[in-house]
């Protein structure tokens, strides 16, 4: 797929995420990391992880995708939303690019075999926004037998969706609220944008799970959960693993208090009212 396009002699369109930014000569789009260079997009994470882990499947969280098995996983740096409880916000609010050493895509796979992984996972932050780099590897990743896996908020454009059909596997999508109102003022982005991409994914070929941090007096109402569960019932599927997590205090939400087991207890008693097969409880001891 083309990357970018046109507008006119000094713009062209970045075609990576829902966001689809003009970019001017030489400047970024709202992920900062995205760049107008000589009428080409060019960007300047390709070949530059931020981290590489070998993690469980499970902490992706997929639980219903290779179990028991590890998943090379890699970061860069910046992306498309601004929530203020990222976990990963060192990496993900920032554009700076540690370029230390360049990591070809074939590199990434070869770590990915020499450790036994039987997958790659693109997580993090949110791989959308450096798709160019995740498909590099993730096509050679297929010649070699390895599984392909994104971990993301959901915000691929319209060309992206249709070209992850190819060599994407599984994918895990953050469904962060119900409110349109709180995704646009807050985390900056569109709700509807991301349950197109959500609907998208439960009617293709890519393994889905859903994933919510349920955060206190943000979207831990019964009213909310309700919403969710229903949109997941009724519009992907009711065999799609829904994964409750406990929000802990971090970034811009050091006040918050960490979710309360009970509250998440009640949430997945709600999910499991709605039909909702497969709900599990995240960042908790129970
Ligand atoms: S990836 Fe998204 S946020 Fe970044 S430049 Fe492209 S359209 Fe904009």
């Amino acid at each position: 797929m083309r990357y970018s396009h046109y507008k006119d002699n000094k713009h062209i369109q970045c075609l990576l995420c829902k966001h689809y930014c003009t970019l001017q000569k030489d400047k970024a789009g709202i992920c900062g990391i995205n760049f107008n260079i000589d009428g080409k997009l060019q960007n300047k994470t390709y070949g530059y992880p931020s981290a590489i882990n070998l993690d469980p499947i499970e902490k992706k969280p997929l639980y219903h995708f290779l179990p028991s098995s590890y998943s090379l996983s890699i970061g860069t740096v910046g992306c498309n939303f601004r929530c203020p409880f990222c976990q990963n916000y060192s990496i993900s609010q920032t554009s700076v690019v540690n370029d230390a050493k360049f990591y070809a895509p074939q590199d990434i796979v070869n770590i990915a075999i020499t450790h036994d992984a039987k997958s790659i996972s693109y997580t993090y932050n949110e791989p959308t926004i450096w798709y160019p780099y995740a498909k590099d590897i993730g096509l050679l990743a297929k010649e070699s037998g390895l599984k392909n896996v994104f971990v993301s908020s959901g915000y691929e454009s319209a060309e992206v969706l249709k070209d992850m059909l190819s060599w994407v596997d599984a994918i895990n999508i953050d469904l962060k609220s119900f409110s349109q109102e709180y995704y646009k003022k807050t985390l900056q982005a569109n709700l509807k944008g991301v349950l197109h991409s959500l609907e998208f994914f439960a009617k293709s070929n890519i393994h889905l799970e859903i994933t919510t941090l349920i955060i206190p007096n943000v979207n831990d109402s019964d009213e909310e959960i309700k919403m969710m569960a229903s949109f997941i019932a009724t519009k992907l599927g009711k065999d799609i693993p829904w994964h409750l997590s406990a929000f802990h205090p971090d970034y811009k939400m050091l006040d918050t208090q960490k979710t309360p087991i009970k509250t998440l207890l009640h949430a997945k008693e709600i999910a499991k009212s709605y039909g909702i097969k497969d709900v599990y409880l995240g960042n908790v001891n129970v």
